[in-house]
């Protein structure tokens, strides 16, 4: 119910003025979403860890925004270290205009990753863009075979989606949004999860495994030591501001960890989810905002 109404909370235009404005919110947003990226990058890369990062923005409806934020990423991918991925949302580069307006401008920061032996990965969001992100994902494929694509476990279609990724850079997720006959119970949810797992190990791709649910991340090494999988045929991917001590526990361990490093102004969805998927996160913000 509470994560429910927090994802409500995320869409509202009224809420996202009273809460971005108010200056109060700066040390919860600081949590999540990196102040200085090129700060943050280089930190976590010097901490042996590799990183995505994601420019802030989603659901754009005009055509130069969706132009503002390819050019971000052309920025960015000049900031990346070796290794380094950008993670994109299409609806940030229009494709609630249209499939074709997000695939070329997907397709332009995909060449401009491949010049510099970058990647790009194509997070996945609202149930209604899925198709949409599957016919970027598909179209991309054939010139940039690494670009990589997000299933939502929660979705009950992830387990065949998985299965037609072969050879595919996959990134695995529990699913942050909300979708009409999603899996809801927690239990179901991890069911799902554990089963793309076991198809995506087995396969010829790459797994990005994006949990920090200790359970899973259990499952998921297990699981790569009796399908054979090389550390480096593999990665844990964390959030920015999530467990960082088990994304340093693993790397110590020699295997791959990626933090998805979120940044720029556009922080306000973000962080909703961030808020909605712990009510003790929201607990932690709504005190630091009545403790001022
Ligand atoms: P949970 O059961 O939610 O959490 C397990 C434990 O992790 C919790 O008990 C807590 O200790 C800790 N934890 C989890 N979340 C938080 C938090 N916000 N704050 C503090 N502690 C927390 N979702 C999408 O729908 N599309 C995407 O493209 C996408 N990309 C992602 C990329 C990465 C790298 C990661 C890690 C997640 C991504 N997600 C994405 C979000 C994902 O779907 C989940 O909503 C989120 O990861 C929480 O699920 P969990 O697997 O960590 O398990």
């Amino acid at each position: 119910m509470l994560r429910q109404a927090m994802l409500a909370v995320s869409k509202s235009e009224r809420a996202e003025r009273v809460i971005t404005t108010s200056p109060l919110t700066r040390d919860v947003v600081k949590r999540y979403v990196a102040d200085d990226v090129v700060d943050v990058i280089d930190g976590l890369t010097r901490e042996g860890l590799l990183v995505t990062v994601d420019h802030l923005g989603e659901e754009v409806t005009d055509r130069a925004q969706a132009e503002r934020a390819v050019r971000e990423y052309l920025a960015l991918l000049d900031r990346l270290p070796p290794g380094g991925d950008a993670s994109v949302k299409l609806t940030a580069l229009g494709l609630r205009l249209s499939e074709q307006t997000a695939l070329d401008n997907a397709a332009t920061i995909c060449e401009a990753a491949a010049v510099r032996g970058l990647t790009v990965t194509l997070d996945a969001e609202e149930h209604d863009t899925i198709g949409g992100l599957h016919f970027v994902h598909a179209t991309l494929r054939k010139e940039h075979p690494d670009v990589g694509i997000v299933v939502q476990a929660y979705l009950p279609d992830a387990i065949e989606r998985c299965e037609k990724l072969v050879g595919a850079r996959v990134r695995l997720c529990k699913g942050a949004y909300t979708a009409p006959g999603a899996y809801t119970r927690p239990a179901d949810i991890d069911r799902s999860f554990v089963r793309c797992l076991r198809i995506l190990m087995a396969g010829t791709g790459y797994p990005m495994i994006a949990t920090h649910d200790p359970r899973l991340i259990q499952i998921a090494s297990t699981l790569a030591v009796l399908d054979g999988r090389d550390v480096n045929g593999f990665e844990y991917q964390m959030l920015y501001g999530v467990r960082p001590g088990e994304q340093h526990r693993l790397a110590g361990l020699g295997g791959q960890v990626r933090v998805y490093v979120p940044y720029g102004a556009d922080w306000y969805a973000y962080l909703m989810r961030r808020l909605a998927e712990r009510p003790r996160n929201l607990a932690f913000f709504l005190r630091s905002l009545l403790s001022r």
